[in-house]
């Protein structure tokens, strides 16, 4: 018992940490933003709504059971559905990333993107911690269909974009989820400021040689 409660207070505390350090960043703002991560018994702890990533209450987290039933904490953010539907298709996560990160955001609303893979493998980090980022189509916040969208998404990938939205990641650790959406961030950022330019990304073989 003491051992699964020190682990849930370390977890607790580290989803504040990196909340605030993303939120310090400008990477989020206001409200939105959520982050998720999954304790060994498989019960989720996840940011509650209406929530500061820049100022959480690690003893408020909403906490839900390995079923999905909200069984403490304050109340859940309306798009705890975007991280249940992870952990679904992605079985080895141990935490999920939502943001409204403006780069991503920016790329997210793009027409001519390619959306079984939005964005080109432009740097060596970005295919090792992102790989490939299929878009999910437009719906809208808290619509079933996005869940069925994001599921159907997550079977292939542990980073999601969600059109006009933002990206959902997925990672074994929470630091793994992290940097891997701040690697997405900022590759989003290069693929703009290179708008329009001729670019060399990595080749397929150069792609392929980063895999595991
Ligand atoms: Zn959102």
């Amino acid at each position: 018992m003491t051992a699964i409660l020190s682990e849930e207070t370390k977890l607790r505390d580290e989803i504040a940490r990196v909340g605030k350090s993303i939120f310090d960043r400008g990477l989020t703002f206001g409200s939105t933003g959520n982050i998720s991560a999954r304790l060994s018994n498989g019960d989720l702890l996840m940011t509650p709504t209406n929530a500061s990533l820049g100022n959480l209450d690690p003893a408020r987290l909403s906490r839900f059971s390995a079923e999905g039933v909200h069984v403490d904490g304050d109340k859940p953010t309306k798009e705890a559905f975007l991280h249940q539907c992870m952990y679904c298709q992605q079985k080895l996560s141990g935490a999920v990333v939502h943001l409204h990160s403006t780069y991503a955001v920016a790329v997210s609303i793009l027409a001519d993107v390619d959306p079984e893979d939005v964005l080109p493998p432009l740097t060596a980090y970005y295919v090792m911690r992102v790989g490939s980022l299929p878009l999910v189509p437009y719906y809208p916040p808290g619509d079933v269909m996005l869940a069925e969208a994001v599921a159907e998404r997550a079977k292939s990938s542990h980073a999601v974009l969600l059109a006009n939205h933002g990206p959902v990641v997925a990672g074994k650790t929470l630091q793994d989820a992290q940097y891997a959406t701040e690697e997405l961030e900022e590759t989003a950022k290069l693929f703009l400021l290179l708008h329009g330019r001729n670019l060399r990304p990595l080749t397929p073989e150069q792609r392929a040689a980063l895999k595991p």
